[in-house]
């Protein structure tokens, strides 16, 4: 695997591949990667004729108090990861690179910015849709991988793809878990052994949602209220539990097939979030 820091050297690069006719698979990710940006990289290895892997830790979609400055970071590791899922190149630019050139314009993604976890992280999304618009427009057309697991940030891409006629296709892929149910995810790397126990409490208490769903139960209040007890007799601190429209993200009164059951909480000083779809 190579690893690219020039955008534009990239650009061009990619630009030959597909007038040769080749096509360009793309996985953004911020690193420390696990089995969930593996899960990205082989289709879109299978796919394409070219793999890109980004790096980038965005400093635009952290707010004033959350990790920027320590979320975790191994280059080293993130590069035997890339080249063993089979990745062509890394891109891996400097904020500089990315934001230096003076005031820059960011995208608005509006109402989906500020519901659920964008009313958590105010400027979140329009952080995340900045960069990514910014990668694809280095990256050029593609096939662009994203995770279900952040799955009102997969809503915000394909928002934004269709807003700007950006020539990517946006293809999502479900959660990866770790064995006992915790959605894999870098931020886990902050769990003592303790908080990494009690952390699946999450996951079983959106699986619960989905079961109750299943039994007949749609009054979403009731649902998100069994989820809630559950994942509070494990100690840990609700940001929320509520069912959203897949699409949208604006919270349904009533469960119904394809709804998103999504969940913010706080093991110890860690946040965690996850989704599960009925
Ligand atoms: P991140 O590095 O956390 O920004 O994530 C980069 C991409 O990997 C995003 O599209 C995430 O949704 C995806 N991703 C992160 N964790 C998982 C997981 N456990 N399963 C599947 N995809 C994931």
């Amino acid at each position: 695997v190579r690893v690219v820091s020039d955008p534009l050297a990239l650009r061009a690069e990619l630009d030959r591949e597909r007038s040769s006719g080749r096509s360009v698979g793309f996985v953004p990710t911020m690193g420390y990667l696990h089995d969930g940006h593996v899960s990205l990289v082989t289709p879109a290895r299978q796919n394409n004729d070219v793999v890109v892997v980004s790096i980038f830790v965005n400093p635009l979609q952290f707010g004033p108090n959350e990790d920027f400055e320590k979320y975790p970071r191994d280059d080293a590791r993130d590069n035997a990861i890339c080249e063993s899922a089979g990745a062509d190149i890394i891109f891996r630019p400097d904020v500089s690179t990315m934001y230096g050139n003076g005031e820059q314009f960011t995208v608005d993604v509006g109402r989906i910015g500020t519901v659920l976890e964008g009313a958590s992280r105010p400027g979140h999304f329009n952080g995340v849709a900045t960069v990514v618009a910014k990668l694809f427009n280095i990256i050029g057309p593609c096939r662009a991988y994203f995770g279900q697991k952040d799955a009102q940030q997969l809503a915000v891409i394909r928002r934004l793809v269709d807003s700007f006629n950006i020539p990517v296709d946006v293809i999502g892929r479900e959660t990866i878990r770790e064995e006992d149910g915790l959605a894999m995810s870098s931020r886990n790397v902050y769990l003592s052994d303790e908080e990494r126990r009690r952390s699946v409490a999450l996951f079983q208490g959106l699986m619960l949602v989905k079961e109750e769903f299943e039994r007949g139960i749609t009054d979403s209040p009731s649902l998100v209220h069994a989820a809630e007890m559950h994942i509070r007799k494990a100690s840990i601190e609700i940001d929320y539990i509520r069912i959203a429209d897949p699409e949208t993200f604006q919270e349904l009164p009533e469960a119904k097939s394809g709804a998103v059951i999504v969940g913010a909480v706080r093991v110890g000083a860690t946040r965690l979030i996850d989704n599960v779809t009925i």
